[in-house]
């Protein structure tokens, strides 16, 4: 008996007209629909009439019910994964799974739809060509700055996901470690309150700050290095990029710090090298010196 397939099917975040044709033509025919919540896909198959049987699977039995999933492949059923929303493996669960049947060399089937971080970038206004889907950031302050120390370096935009009452403190952190960048949160993707806030890290810092607590699921797009970087001026040009390293190191001085710290200080927010951004600093005196 040939062995079934494994559909891994995607799912409204939020507005139920996005859902496929072919999401819903498969979640009809297949043997089983295996959930992260069952009441939760419940109401999604009702709301389309689907009757077909429901399993869970969750974080904590994923391991043993891959191994049920995937002997019901094996004796020929066909199953579909969904999670709670969007895509599942997505930050979500059902990598073991799939992983299962794919080791048994069961067929694996994706049956594509909507994503809370591919609908935030598209939408964000920033470079779309490139980007780092970072996922959740960690929890605990420590761990969150170094991890965006990771991501410093990173020429692409960064996407994160984000709670509602971590955004402020996010915001901020993202701010100090990665510089004032170019950025976007959008919440509530697809559902009627719908908002994407574009602006730098410090107006959105402000804008979700604690005195206005942010409400509904958010994602964070953050732009890359690549969009100020210096190596885009040709030597002795100024482009974006030295302009605002020199407006950066001004206010910088204003505030305080010597000239070297300053320009160590405004290189970093700006995802430059050190070497680099005094090479664009030199290369504007000596054209004011002319
Ligand atoms: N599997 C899902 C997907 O494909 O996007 C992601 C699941 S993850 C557990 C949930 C996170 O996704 C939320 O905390 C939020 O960051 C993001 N998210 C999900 N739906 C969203 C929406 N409608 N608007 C904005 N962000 C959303």
């Amino acid at each position: 008996m040939p062995a079934g397939t494994l559909y891994i099917v995607a799912t409204p975040i939020g507005n139920l007209e996005d859902i496929t044709q072919r999401a819903l033509r498969v979640l009809g025919e297949v043997d089983l629909v295996a959930c992260e919540d069952t009441r939760r896909t419940r109401v999604l198959l009702n709301h389309f009439g689907i009757k077909t049987k429901t399993i869970s699977y969750h974080e904590h039995n994923e391991r043993e019910r891959a191994a049920e999933i995937c002997k019901l492949l094996a004796a020929g059923k066909n199953v579909a994964l969904v999670s709670d929303a969007g895509t599942p493996l997505i930050n979500d669960p059902g990598f073991r799974v799939a992983n299962a049947a794919i080791e048994l060399n069961l067929p694996v089937v994706p049956v594509p739809g909507p994503t809370a971080f591919v609908s935030a970038l598209i939408a964000s206004g920033l470079p779309s060509d490139q980007f780092f889907f970072a996922g959740f950031l960690p929890a605990r302050a420590n761990a969150r700055r170094a991890r965006l120390e990771e991501l410093r370096t990173i020429p692409a935009t960064l996407v994160f996901y984000e709670a509602p009452h971590r955004i402020n403190a996010t915001l901020k952190d993202a701010l100090e470690v990665l510089g004032n960048r170019r950025a976007a949160v959008a919440r509530e993707l697809t559902k009627i309150h719908e908002e994407i806030a574009r602006g730098s890290l410090a107006e959105l810092a402000q804008r979700f700050g604690a005195g206005s607590p942010a409400r509904g699921e958010m994602v964070l797009v953050v732009t890359g290095t690549l969009a100020d970087k210096p190596s885009a001026n040709q030597p002795g040009e100024t482009g974006p990029s030295s302009q605002r390293l020199i407006e950066r190191v001004g206010e910088l001085e204003r505030e305080g710090l010597d000239s070297k710290a300053a320009l160590k200080k405004a290189a970093r927010e700006l995802g430059m090298k050190r070497a680099e951004a005094y090479r664009l600093l030199i290369a504007q005196k000596n054209r004011w010196n002319k």
